[in-house]
């Protein structure tokens, strides 16, 4: 495996790569990797002949408060870990690589579903995205790109640029991968204080408990967001920023009554750190186990 850091570099390697017969997987991703991102990379490394993990702390997508400059960044555990899971490459450009002249040419996903949840609380978010996995995917070329649905707006959002735009690749989202005890792998969870930690833990309770009441025939949408919410309140350590239901995978509002898959979903702050979850239900059987 090999680190590059010029999109220069990294062409000359995919172009041997591609002559050499090989089908390009990306997996974009800001870093620090752990187990949810290795799931992604497993399944790249599967299904194509050439795994290029992104490693880029993207400045667009962050807000002017937000921690664009806390965010870890151990890139040479990343390189490992990426090795060992068989990735063929890592690109880890600089920012002025990615943005050569400073003055970026936006890609944006417009209406309804940039408008809600993530893209109410964090105005330019998905903008800043979508405009970097538009760079990416131009860079790359390649013919599947990996997201997890740890991110599940994100994911959508970005299947919507591709199929707008079309885009000759096919967006792959996979599950989320959580922590034995359900907290949602993050990579901003290193934020958390052994306390906050076992605050957060409210998040995957509060939507398993959802998904219990949407099991046991409950149907209306706002009886569900309005026991999220009052559980999320429970918890002194976490500050609720949304708890919302729409369908899945569209990602619309559910009317007054639930009649088809739905994602939960939910954003809090756990002292400074903001953690987002969600939950799919009915949860898709898996089709390639
Ligand atoms: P990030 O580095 O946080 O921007 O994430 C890069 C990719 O990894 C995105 O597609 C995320 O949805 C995905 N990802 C992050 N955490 C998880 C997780 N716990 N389970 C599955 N995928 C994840």
């Amino acid at each position: 495996m090999k680190t590059y850091r010029t999109i220069k570099e990294l062409r000359a390697a995919l172009e041997s790569a591609r002559q050499g017969g090989a089908s390009i997987g990306l997996i974009p991703t800001m870093g620090a990797l752990h187990e949810g991102h290795a799931s992604l990379i497993r399944a790249a490394v599967q299904e194509t002949g050439f795994a290029v993990v992104s490693v880029f702390v993207n400045p667009t997508q962050f807000g002017p408060t937000e921690d664009l400059a806390a965010y870890p960044r151990p890139l040479e555990a990343d390189c490992r870990l990426a090795e060992s899971l068989g990735a063929q490459a890592v690109f880890a450009p600089e920012v002025g690589e990615m943005y050569p002249s400073g003055e970026p040419a936006w890609v944006e996903v417009g209406g309804h579903l940039t408008g809600i949840l993530c893209g109410r609380s964090r105005p330019d978010h998905f903008r800043g995205v979508t405009t970097v996995v538009a760079k990416l995917f131009n860079i790359v070329g390649p013919c599947r790109a990996y997201f997890g649905q740890k991110d599940g707006q994100q994911a959508q959002v970005v299947r919507r640029m591709a199929a707008e735009l079309f885009m000759p690749v096919e967006v792959v989202i996979k599950p989320l991968i959580r922590e034995a005890d359900g907290l949602a792998l993050s990579s901003r969870n290193v934020y958390l204080s052994s306390s906050q930690r076992a605050a957060a833990l409210v998040l995957f309770k509060s939507l398993a408990e959802a998904g219990a009441c949407l099991e046991r025939g409950e149907r209306e949408p706002q009886k569900i967001t309005a026991l999220l919410k009052a559980r999320i309140k429970a918890e002194p350590l976490a500050e609720l920023d949304y708890a919302e239901i729409y369908s899945f995978p569209e990602l619309n509002d559910p009317g007054p009554e639930i009649c088809g898959p739905v994602m939960i979903a939910l954003a809090a702050r756990v002292g400074s750190t903001r953690l987002i979850d969600n939950l799919v239900w009915p949860e898709k059987p898996a089709l390639d186990a």
